[in-house]
């Protein structure tokens, strides 16, 4: 079978994936982008979904690019990383063959039938001797949601393994998570022109000035004189902004929030057709009588007076009341509970489903949210349960695969992954557009990891990623910028991309790769009718049906261009009388006050706050705070670190941010070197005195590889989200 594939694609195959139209991964720029000088495309970093005017010379080819002035998200705005969004594309290090390491232990090029044969005999052995479990994928949100889509049917549906997951693990499973169990369905209420609706805006774990840049300049467009209130250990560039920032205790926002509960159920500040609207009320109640002010004050930090302020504040009558989120919730031990005492806190007051209103998780990644319904990892494609039967076989219908390929049970979330691949379980491991060996939380771990595995692939856009050179075989895919599809934003928005540059040498699309790989295993004929990205998206689309992310009044992508991005829900009749469509261009959830569970009510959920994983000690006596340094880099910096203007807006080596009282107590100055442990590991940074970190707490921006080797594996037991945030260090001043 292998040599039959060997032997037909040997030779013609690349002439014959240069020739294929509609390949957007290699060869020519599809010849409907020419007449046109500019196209659109929203912007691959993060998930506020910017949507960038490309501009094109004669040949098609992406020359230089603008924000959109017309687009319902970034209104003619973008930051640094979306006007230098072409940079990274032209890097010297992108993967331009395949490579593969040889005896001595090199990667070295090899072509593509080479590759594909080498994936196909190495994984399929492991499986054949190990079984359906022995082999997994880690993937991205970084990706377009229809090779989201693809990777995800390929690999459980076509080639009959069950475990994969994602990036998107690392940044808003906490979120998914519990509006799943409050709402019934992963369903993030608001929309962006709640920031300029809003009375009250608390930004709680949310640095939106460095993170999300332009939704900041939403907040700024607000025309109501809002009180803005950032609650974060840190006075972050948005707490400076702000009209209030209450400087939390690491992790001390659960008891903080209930405590606020206490007092608004207390005094009776509640909305009562809201309450109405919920499911567990009385327990909730009972439960948050034991968090008065006085008794979490040791706890948050924070006096009793101003957490009694603080419920005022967030509980006006007569006002708009929206929190917003991010990391600072998300990557907690217990940031599942933290975003439903969030969640509590507007069902109580009667903010959600209407305008300046919400509990909103603003997520991380450009396609966060496509990951959510279609990545076919924790949720069946389509905003579907791989439980349900009649799920199953909608799929099944829908796909045209036989039901009995798609599993009934869950996969392994990332983190019990890399922990049966480190107890020598998994054995196969398959990285597609993400970086663990330097992103994953105490990532020293992952060479061990990588010596237990038997063989490891990545796909990536650069062969020089921390992941890529631990790889047994590199597979050189193409960028944003290089192919098409589309990204779901953290206001539900779909947005499409286009091809706009050539992927160079014989890089190719991510859905181009999945379709040589399926051919390559013998499963091709199952995926014969995804040709192109808009093919599978019209087919991913139709499996929404009947849920509550239902796509199905969606076109395709020229619709979705036309109408400046569409916000799901958008079931077939929308542009007709539906009743739930008010709004073509902004629309929020719950304005009927109908969940998706089913009751129709939201649940009202919480538990005790649990102590920290690791709090400091005299042995390491700081808590670590990580978080993003600059709106000019990104993640792992794989993309950003290539754009020599961003380079000039960040740092080039590790810095930790320390109280000046710390520092002299350490006798440290501005810039001296200074090595940072954990129980884990440790890394050397220069000191920048910073009065804006509490006295007792250090900051490190995550961008450098050195950073994850410090923080701690601990997880929320809902999300399996890593618990990024607060772990305990020393500090030593180099001799
Ligand atoms: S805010 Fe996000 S989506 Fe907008 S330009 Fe910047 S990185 Fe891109």
């Amino acid at each position: 079978m292998l040599s039959r594939f060997l032997k037909q694609h040997t030779g013609p195959l690349t002439r014959d994936l240069v020739q294929e139209p509609g390949h957007f991964g290699l060869g020519k720029i599809p010849s409907r982008l020419k007449p046109s000088s500019t196209v659109t495309s929203i912007c691959g970093y993060c998930a506020t979904g910017c949507q960038l005017k490309i501009h094109l010379d004669a040949t098609g080819e992406a020359i230089n690019l603008s924000p959109q002035a017309g687009y319902p998200v970034n209104l003619g705005m973008a930051c640094p990383k979306g006007w230098q969004a072409l940079d990274p594309l032209e890097s010297p290090d992108r993967a331009t063959v395949p490579l593969l390491r040889d005896r001595s232990g090199k990667l070295m090029p090899t072509d593509w039938p080479t590759a594909l044969g080498t994936f196909t005999q190495r994984l399929k052995e492991i499986q054949a001797k190990h079984g359906r479990e022995s082999v997994a994928f880690l993937s991205t949100g970084q990706i377009p949601f229809e090779e989201m889509a693809f990777l995800g049917c390929l690999f459980k549906f076509g080639m009959g393994f069950l475990h994969g997951d994602a990036n998107t693990r690392q940044c808003m499973s906490t979120a998914v998570t519990a509006y799943k169990q409050s709402f019934g369905f992963d369903a993030p209420p608001a929309c962006y022109s709640d920031f300029e609706e809003s009375d009250v805006i608390v930004l709680i774990g949310a640095n939106l000035c460095i993170a999300h840049p332009i939704l900041w300049q939403r907040v700024m467009r607000n025309q109501r004189n809002p009180q803005i209130i950032v609650i974060d250990p840190r006075a972050t560039e948005t707490a400076q902004a702000a009209s209030q920032h209450i400087a939390l205790k690491p992790k001390g926002d659960l008891a903080l929030l209930y405590a606020l509960a206490h007092c608004i159920l207390r005094d009776g500040r509640v909305d009562a057709a809201s309450i109405a609207r919920t499911e567990g009320i009385e327990e909730f109640t009972e439960f948050v009588k034991d968090y008065s002010p006085t008794s979490v004050a040791d706890r948050t930090g924070q006096s009793p007076a101003t957490i009694e302020a603080l419920a005022l504040s967030v509980s006006q009558p007569n006002k708009r009341v929206s929190w917003w989120w991010t990391m600072g919730i998300n990557q907690s031990y217990e940031g599942v509970r933290a975003a439903q005492a969030v969640i509590n806190l507007c069902l109580i007051t009667g903010n959600i489903g209407k305008p300046g209103t919400g509990p909103s998780s603003i997520t991380g990644q450009c396609n966060a949210m496509g990951s959510r319904l279609f990545s076919n990892t924790t949720s069946l494609v389509g905003g579907n349960d791989f439980s349900d039967p009649e799920h199953r076989e909608k799929v099944s219908a829908g796909l045209r695969i036989p039901v009995e390929s798609i599993p009934s049970e869950p996969s392994l979330a990332y983190d019990q992954i890399l922990a049966a691949a480190e107890s020598g379980e998994i054995k196969g491991l398959w990285i597609v557009a993400t970086n663990p060996f330097h992103s994953w939380i105490d990532s020293g771990r992952l060479a061990v990891l990588r010596e237990r595995l038997e063989f490891l692939v990545v796909q990536d856009m650069y062969f020089t990623t921390e992941s890529a050179l631990a790889a047994d075989l590199v597979l050189p895919a193409a960028g944003w910028g290089e192919k098409s599809g589309c990204f779901i934003n953290s206001e539900r928005r779909i947005g499409t991309l286009k091809a706009v540059r050539k992927a160079p040498g014989q890089a190719l699309s991510d859905f181009r790769i999945f379709r040589l790989i399926a051919d390559a295993w013998g499963c091709g004929e199952m995926f014969e009718r995804w040709t192109d990205p808009e093919a599978a998206f019209r087919m991913i689309r139709d499996l929404t049906k009947d849920r509550p992310c239902d796509i199905t009044g969606v076109e395709g992508y020229e619709m979705i261009d036309q109408m400046g991005g569409v916000q799901w829900p958008y079931p077939a009749g929308s542009q007709g009388s539906h009743p739930k469509i008010t709004n073509l261009v902004s629309r929020r959830l719950f304005e009927d006050g109908i969940y998706y569970t089913p009751s129709g009510k939201a649940k009202i959920l919480f538990s005790p706050p649990a102590d920290l994983p690791e709090p400091p000690d005299s042995e390491y006596p700081f808590t670590l705070l990580t978080g993003r340094g600059t709106s000019s880099q990104w993640h792992t910096q794989s993309r950003t670190s290539k754009s020599d203007i961003l380079k000039k807006l960040y740092p080039a080596r590790p810095y930790v941010e320390i109280h000046p009282k710390d520092a002299a107590r350490y006798h440290l100055k501005a810039g001296s070197r200074v090595t940072i442990r954990s129980r884990r590991g440790q890394m050397d940074a220069a000191v920048y005195l910073a009065p804006t970190v509490q006295q007792g707490q250090i900051f490190l921006p995550m961008h450098y590889p050195e950073v994850n080797r410090l923080t701690h594996p601990s997880f929320d037991p809902h999300s399996r989200q890593p618990n990024y945030k607060a772990c305990a260090v020393s500090i030593q001043r180099f001799p």
